[in-house]
């Protein structure tokens, strides 16, 4: 590294070079960072900064970055074994098997690399075992970037109700065939099935709607979708991208007792290696090539990095002690946080659950769907994360986003966190 090699310098030059200077457009930032090195539960940017990391890249870090026995096990398996793209390796008939043990809905097990691949499968699934071509999502979930589900995630007030693409560029005959209701809105799903369920393929639903933050499913909301999909002959797809493994080995259907046809996993699957799964019902996964008649593929399906990442971060996952700790620290600091906020008069409430929070400031009121966000105060929202950033907490400055603890995080990163925080609200303009 030479001298010359400053955030500001790193950045210019990634401007030059890369559209917007990021490789994913929401990883922009106000500010000229550019990351060097990342270690537990801290990020180090090229001016020599060094920041606590909340943000775990948006969640797949779980047991904290650059993890030696995950490290190690990717070693390993690279000193022996790297790609073939042929038949199957041993590796990866061993993280199906966990994975099938583990997740309640799994029976086969396929790896993608992203999430949007594991959620564009789940989908062309659907749509080849039902013959139907719709599919149901609500409003303020992600999916992926692909076609039939980059649509009102973050819509405007005026917007709901209505499609509204992420994107230029989309086909207008996949748009169409999305319909976009309110999450927890019962009625809404048993209406429209009612009406149209002959046309609907699936119902896809990210179990906790995370990337608004941390929106809970009401106790019957996901059950309820359990029932009408199977009335109406319609696939249930739980999407736990977020969710799986970083809430519990088994995704949160382990958790809430209702299993769906199909879900997806990706994320803290593998403490931040590239790695994703569709996981299911045998006689639906079946139906992928070279069985059935679904084409699946992918030249790095699988790739032993992965797959190693994968295995090694499960078994570290597998005595509790993880989880146990993450979600002691997160409820610490979303307790804390609304403590402080409540002493010095500020209208907050911190959604939690398990290892992830997210701080809305708001007076405390039931959050259930993407209007009820609409009451959050963005400006303060993106001030108090921006100015926490500025003090070295990085929380990353985009509304709503979450916040993860890693099995990395102490108490004291906790308390220094409480503390900065108290000094940033204290500090916030009205
Ligand atoms: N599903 C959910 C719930 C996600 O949060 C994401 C990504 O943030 C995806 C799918 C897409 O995953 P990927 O970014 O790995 O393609």
């Amino acid at each position: 590294m030479t001298a010359t090699m400053t955030n500001a310098t790193l950045v210019e030059r990634a401007r030059q070079v890369i559209p917007g200077g990021v490789n994913s457009g929401n990883r922009v930032l106000p500010w000229p960072i550019a990351f060097v090195r990342a270690e537990g539960a801290y990020l180090f940017d090229a001016d020599d900064r060094q920041y606590l990391d909340y943000h775990a890249a948006f969640g797949p870090i779980i047991l904290g970055h650059n993890h030696p026995q995950v490290n190690a096990a990717v070693a390993e398996a690279m000193s022996r074994i790297d790609i073939i793209g042929a038949g199957v390796t041993d590796l990866e008939v061993e993280l199906a098997d966990r994975l099938n043990r583990h997740i309640p809905c799994a029976e086969r097990v396929l790896l993608t690399n992203s999430g949007s691949e594991a959620t564009y499968a789940a989908l062309r699934l659907a749509r080849a075992v039902t013959g139907r071509n719709k599919i149901i999502k609500f409003q303020g979930t992600y999916h992926g970037w692909h076609d039939a589900v980059l649509m009102n995630v973050i819509s405007p007030p005026e917007k709901i109700g209505q499609h509204d693409p992420l994107s230029l560029g989309m086909l207008p005959d996949v748009i169409r065939h999305t319909i976009v209701l309110p999450f927890n809105d019962t009625e809404a799903v048993a209406d429209t099935l009612h009406r149209q369920g002959e046309e609907i393929a699936a119902v896809l639903v990210e179990v906790i709607p995370h990337n608004i933050g941390c929106v809970l499913p009401r106790p019957e909301f996901l059950q309820a979708l359990r029932d009408l999909t199977r009335q109406h002959g319609v696939m249930l797809i739980f999407d736990e991208v977020i969710t799986g493994f970083r809430h519990a080995l088994g995704g949160y259907q382990s958790i809430v007792g209702v299993t769906p046809d199909l879900a997806t996993f990706a994320k803290a699957m593998a403490n931040g290696f590239p790695i994703a799964a569709l996981a299911g019902r045998a006689e639906l996964m079946d139906r992928f090539a070279p069985g059935g008649g679904v084409f699946f593929a992918g030249t790095y399906n699988g790739h032993s990095i992965g797959v190693a990442a994968a295995l090694a971060t499960i078994a570290e996952l597998e005595s509790g002690e993880v989880h146990a700790h993450c979600f002691a620290l997160a409820q610490i600091a979303a307790d804390g946080l609304m403590q402080i906020a409540a002493e010095l008069g500020i209208p907050l409430t911190v959604a939690r659950f398990g290892s992830v929070f997210v701080p809305y400031f708001m007076e405390p009121a039931p959050i259930e769907n993407y209007t009820d966000l609409f009451r959050n105060n963005t400006a303060r929202d993106l001030w108090f994360r921006k100015t926490m950033c500025e003090h070295g907490i990085f929380m990353i400055p985009t509304a709503l986003k979450r916040n993860h603890v890693s099995a990395a995080h102490t108490r004291a990163d906790i308390d220094r966190t409480l503390e900065i925080a108290r000094q940033v609200l204290r500090a916030m303009p009205a």
